[in-house]
């Protein structure tokens, strides 16, 4: 099936063939009529399924076929808007826009937190037709009256689940009071996960929307092989480095659970011989954004990223991903292991696993119903009289009765703007719970496994599972 039966405009076709799309995605092929009709969606599209354009190419497509004239400022209105949880996400899909858009007569512009208002404000008066933004700069611009959104025609929440996960819930209630109510405007909803939150704000937002259901729920892309090695915590950095030079791994996403625990993380692989830059919640945009380019130019091999500062990264072709550390919350395993195996592409999501996440592992099969496939590599055996300990998260290991507060020292509109305003408290880049000690107690073997002299051979792992690795 090629774009053109889908009832695009030869200017949008031409765009779609310019980047060398030659048909639609799953989700593109059911989203673009069902958006071009003007019906309201809620998609469980998975990320790397092609739902940017999915959304983009119908929503260019109805404001080019509708003109409108100056608004009662003099200034054309924006007609559209598009809310994502990250600055990342919002460059690339406002990237994706300008692209699919470039041979339409309409605006666009993106706006988030983390660089100066003034240029995006100036960008605003020239007039935009369709606005990319993250909740918390786009409020900042509401309070001063730099923008309007009275007008909107069609509204997209973008990894709606990731924005709710995030704590911009009362920021989105705040943004949905200055829209036009559901039945006057056309609203798209696409997120990765389906929580009862999700169907909740659906009900709340959507007008009788068409349901796009591409995957199962919580499911990983079939696309990405996914496994895990089991390996001691003190040795998984010498695996990992292991790993990327002895299959010559070119471009590698790692993720942490924690800031600090990427920067530690990127200065040993540094160490290792291996180029590595960081990307999290404590760095400026502007180096978020140059690691991101050095990552994808191939001047940095290794990219280390934590949950909240990768999500809505796009990269293209990435074959490999390893979670060094596995995340708290299970549903951040399939926002991770989405960053490979877009788009068709065969990835590969590797995840080292100590004692003491075999209990978020499980999580992690839970949700994805299914057990993933379990390895060791030789030399790298865990040693079976290692007891599973609390997980410790942060730099200091705080406990919850320490919260860290994310915003400290800065007034509300200093804030970044991709800094949620209110946290749930489980959901703080450095999340401050101490999982529940889950191994206690692990038989003990007799002595650590031997050594192999030629470490890096793969093992199957039954007989380690059913031994003192056991979580019991
Ligand atoms: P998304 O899920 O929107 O983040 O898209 C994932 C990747 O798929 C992006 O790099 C897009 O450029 C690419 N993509 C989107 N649609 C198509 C298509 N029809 N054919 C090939 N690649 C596509």
């Amino acid at each position: 099936m090629s774009f053109d039966t889908l009832g695009l405009s030869a200017d949008i076709l031409r765009a779609i063939s310019e980047q060398g799309y030659s048909e639609p995605t799953p989700v593109q092929r059911k989203a673009i009529p069902l958006v071009l009709e003007g019906k309201d969606i809620l998609a469980g599209a998975q990320t790397g399924t092609g739902k940017t354009a999915g959304f983009a190419l119908p929503l260019l497509q109805r404001l080019s076929a509708n003109p409108v004239n100056n608004g009662h400022n003099g200034r054309r209105p924006i007609r559209a808007l598009v809310l994502t949880p990250t600055r990342e996400l919002a460059a690339q899909v406002a990237a994706s826009v300008q692209t699919y858009g470039r041979h339409l007569p309409l605006q666009s512009a993106v706006v988030f937190g983390g660089v100066k208002i003034n240029p995006q404000i100036a960008k605003l008066r020239r007039g935009v037709d369709i606005l990319v933004a993250t909740p918390g700069r786009l409020l900042d611009h509401a309070n001063q009256k730099t923008v309007d959104l009275s007008q909107i025609e069609i509204l997209v929440l973008d990894e709606a689940d990731r924005m709710l996960d995030m704590g911009f819930i009362h920021d989105i209630r705040k943004i949905m009071a200055m829209l036009p109510d559901k039945d006057a405007r056309q609203t798209l909803l696409f997120s990765a996960t389906f929580s009862n939150e999700i169907k909740q704000m659906a009900n709340r937002l959507l007008n009788r929307p068409e349901l796009i259901e591409m995957a199962r729920h919580n499911t990983t892309a079939e696309t990405v092989e996914q496994r895990v090695h089991l390996v001691d915590k003190n040795r998984k950095r010498e695996l990992l480095s292991h790993m990327i030079g002895s299959h010559n791994w070119r471009q590698v996403l790692v993720f942490t659970r924690t800031k600090h625990g990427a920067n530690h993380l990127a200065q040993q692989l540094e160490k290792d011989g291996l180029t590595t830059t960081t990307i999290h919640g404590n760095k400026s945009q502007g180096a978020r954004t140059r690691a991101l380019a050095d990552f994808k130019d191939g001047k940095a091999r290794i990219l280390v990223a934590t949950d909240i500062a990768a999500r809505g990264l796009d990269i293209d072709q990435l074959p490999h991903v390893v979670n060094f550390e596995l995340p708290n919350i299970p549903e951040d395993y399939v926002h991770r292991i989405g960053r490979t195996g877009r788009a068709g592409n065969e990835g590969e999501a590797v995840s080292l696993v100590c004692v003491d996440e075999l209990k978020l592992l499980r999580d992690i099969e839970r949700l994805l119903k299914r057990e993933l496939p379990k390895e060791m590599i030789e030399g790298y055996e865990p040693d079976p009289r290692i007891k599973a300990e609390p997980i410790r998260n942060g730099r200091n290991g705080k406990s919850p009765s320490q919260p860290r507060n994310q915003n400290r020292g800065r007034s509300s509109t200093k804030r970044s703007a991709d800094a949620p305003r209110k946290s749930r408290s489980n959901r703080s880049e450095e999340k401050q719970t101490q999982s529940k000690p889950a191994h206690r107690h692990v038989k003990s073997g007799n002595s650590a496994p031997k050594r192999q002299s030629r470490p890096g051979r793969i093992q199957e792992v039954p007989a380690l599972l059913g031994g003192g690795f056991r979580d019991e």
